[in-house]
């Protein structure tokens, strides 16, 4: 724990967006894709926003189609910018948190949120913006394992089997101190999956909070159709 951020300390969220979306094989950006009358970037920051909490949204776009994000994102107004993404999701991640610090150097407390994430619950946005108020430095949602995981070489033979007891699966948003954010991206020398593992390699701690199954990330065409027999009927 560090010292407790201030209770009316600015919170920006950032989302990642710049991706292809490949897994999902559809003709456009995967932000763009619809799911239940809306696309998956449009509930993500519908979802933020909702959370009562975050102050500003920042978008990193897949470059050449900034128009389109914008044009999407026209219904919140100036609460929400979009920047071009760049190569890699670091690069985009760093891209959009420039943004932030330039327009709003007082921000303190910044989410990392994958569009994919699009139904992410508001309480575990505010968990999360909770959790480093309260001082600690990074924050990430997380459940527990219910399947039984291998580690396999590159044959695909079985080299370990870690206890699963102390396995969890991490969602987003991932909640940091803006300075600790900007020292983990400024020291990063291999790619991540996630910015708490930059975080880690900092030796930093990262607390953890309870994530929700409907924080699932849309990545297959299969988690589309689950996504729309959740969430179609839902008040969104
Ligand atoms: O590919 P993956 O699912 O790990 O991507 C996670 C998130 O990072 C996605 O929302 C994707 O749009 C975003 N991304 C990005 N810039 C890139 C590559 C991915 O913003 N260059």
């Amino acid at each position: 724990m560090t010292t407790p951020v201030a209770a009316d300390a600015r919170v920006v969220a950032l989302v990642p967006a710049a991706g292809r979306g490949v897994r999902l094989g559809a003709p456009i950006p995967k932000a763009l894709v619809p799911v239940c009358g809306a696309p998956l970037l449009v509930h993500a920051v519908r979802g933020l926003l909702a959370a009562g909490c975050v102050d500003q949204v920042v978008v990193a776009a897949p470059p050449d189609m900034v128009d389109v994000v914008v044009d999407a994102l026209r219904e919140f107004g100036p609460t929400v910018r979009v920047v071009p993404g760049g190569e890699e999701r670091s690069d985009s991640v760093r891209l959009a948190l420039d943004e932030a610090v330039s327009t709003h150097p007082d921000t303190r407390v910044v989410l990392v949120h994958d569009a994919a994430r699009c139904f992410t619950p508001p309480e575990v946005i505010r968990a999360v913006v909770e959790a480093v108020r309260a001082g600690a430095p990074a924050v990430i949602p997380v459940l527990p394992v219910a399947d039984t995981v291998k580690e396999v070489d590159s044959a695909g033979h079985v080299v370990a089997t870690p206890d699963r007891s102390r396995l969890r699966v991490v969602q987003t948003p991932q909640g940091f101190d803006i300075d600790l954010l900007r020292r983990a991206h400024d020291q990063q020398d291999a790619p991540v999956t996630d910015d708490a593992g930059l975080v880690e390699r900092l030796g930093e701690p990262v607390a953890t909070v309870a994530g929700h199954p409907h924080a699932l990330k849309i990545t297959t065409p299969f988690d589309l159709v689950i996504a729309e027999a959740l969430f179609s009927g839902a008040q969104l």
